[in-house]
């Protein structure tokens, strides 16, 4: 894909085929697909641009903890009845510091009677949102297919799209980069990002355990980094664990039943004995804030605006909240006759999430760094922490509004 910039629109081949679309989503993951699904009803044209199969877009091996803000997002997409039966609900998540005895527990209670967080496969969250693009009057869901070219003008955007091995162009209000943290627009539009990559990498796997996970999710800091337990359904668990790069890759090249050995170490003797069902698979951890979400006719959604260490479960929930704020000033902004991609519309998104997402990316990096440590100074006062967090409930119920999403302002579908 090549990106000219400010190239006016009136440059363009006056002969060719063209096809008007209010916005062009590019990236059909969760967070494009959202954001689609919110628009669905708006009388808007669109465009879904993915470069897999519909099947192997859904096919990540990955559950994410989803939290009760996305639950609710979900609800008024209309998508909650066929995702709710397929997720697990936590009815505890206990934090623990390495041996230590001490914990803290959070709990629906904390909450109001809610559960706390859920577990929900990707390919569960994929089905309803592909059902749910499909059908809608005004989406086009490109999959597979390719944006070739992109020409950014001053009135809309020039993009040629190649599918079945035809290439044709289309034009647009409005490009919103939904396509991942390498996100290919992001680097042409040379939007620049603040970030690291982390001295960690972290491994997952679905296990089965011996005895029931009782729906308690387990988040478990050791100072080589985080271990975390989703209860998924079928008494399945799905592990997340963080460690020290070298040593993630040492433990990913042993034999299956020394690597099961040592996560059964990690892991504990509480669930019994583990059974392991898929493959372990490495991904490096990264920090990253782009300096800008928005552009003249660009929007960033997702991790193509943001990424952050897994500890907390909080990338893609943030991602949804995005495209949630996105889809209502779009809405808005329709109504009133403004132009989509014009810079005035696109920071009233930008204003909104960028800060709100600065926060959690913040919280993870330092949940990350207060515990993935052995100095005595900062062990003595984190677990001074723990102990007043468990026993003060307001404490606890700040806490859980920060891990939940539960502050700043709620976008409503
Ligand atoms: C190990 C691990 C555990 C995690 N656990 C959690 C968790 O528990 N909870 C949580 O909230 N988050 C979690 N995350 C983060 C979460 O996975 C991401 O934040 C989320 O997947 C981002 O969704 P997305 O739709 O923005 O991007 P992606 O899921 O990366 O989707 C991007 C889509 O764009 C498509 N695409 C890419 N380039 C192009 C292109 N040029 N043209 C067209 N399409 C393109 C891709 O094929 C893909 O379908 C975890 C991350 C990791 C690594």
């Amino acid at each position: 894909m090549t990106l000219l910039q400010d190239r006016p629109s009136t440059q363009r081949d006056p002969n060719a085929p063209t096809r008007h679309y209010d916005l062009v989503i590019v990236g059909g993951g969760v967070v494009g697909l959202t954001l689609a699904s919110a628009l669905r009803r708006s009388g808007l044209e669109i465009a879904i641009v993915e470069t897999q199969t519909p099947e192997q877009a859904a096919s990540r091996p990955r559950a994410y903890a989803f939290s009760p803000v996305s639950r609710q997002l979900f609800e008024q997409l209309g998508l909650w009845e066929q995702v709710g039966p397929q997720v697990t609900h936590f009815q505890r998540v206990r934090l623990t510091d390495g041996d230590w005895p001490v914990g803290i527990d959070f709990c629906p209670q904390d909450l109001g009677n809610e559960p706390v967080y859920y577990a929900a496969e990707h390919r569960v969250l994929m089905a309803a949102l592909q059902a749910s693009v499909r059908g809608g009057n005004t989406l086009d869901y490109l999959a597979p297919a390719q944006l070739q070219q992109v020409r950014y003008g001053e009135t809309e955007v020039v993009c040629d799209i190649e599918q079945d091995g035809e290439t044709w162009t289309c034009t647009t209000d409005l490009l919103v980069a939904a396509d991942g943290g390498r996100s290919p627009l992001r680097h042409q539009a040379e939007i620049g990002t603040l970030g690291w990559q982390y001295w960690q990498s972290c491994i997952t796997t679905v296990v089965a355990p011996e005895y029931p996970h009782d729906n308690t999710a387990y988040e478990k800091f050791w100072p080589s980094g985080p271990f975390a337990i989703l209860p998924l359904p079928n008494g399945h668990c799905q592990i997340v664990w963080t460690a020290p790069t070298a040593e993630a890759q040492a433990l990913m090249a042993l034999p299956r039943s020394e690597f099961i050995q040592a996560l059964q170490a990690r892991y504990g003797e509480h669930m019994g004995r583990l059974e392991m069902l898929k493959e372990p698979l490495l991904f490096p951890v990264r920090l990253m804030q782009s300096h800008q979400y928005v552009k003249s006719r660009l929007a960033l959604i997702g991790d193509a605006a943001h990424s952050c260490h897994p500890v907390g479960g909080q990338g893609l929930n943030m991602g949804i909240r995005d495209a949630a704020a996105l889809a209502e000033v779009l809405i808005r902004a329709h109504q009133q006759s403004e132009d989509l991609g014009s810079l005035t519309v696109l920071q009233r998104y930008q204003q909104w999430r960028r800060w709100e997402n600065s926060v959690v990316l913040s919280m993870t990096d330092g949940l990350n760094r207060c515990f993935s440590n052995h100095w005595w100074p900062l062990v003595a006062l984190r677990r001074l922490g723990m102990l007043v967090l468990q026993r003060v409930t307001p404490l606890r119920w700040l806490a859980l509004r920060l891990m939940t999403g539960r502050f700043g302002r709620r976008p409503t579908l």
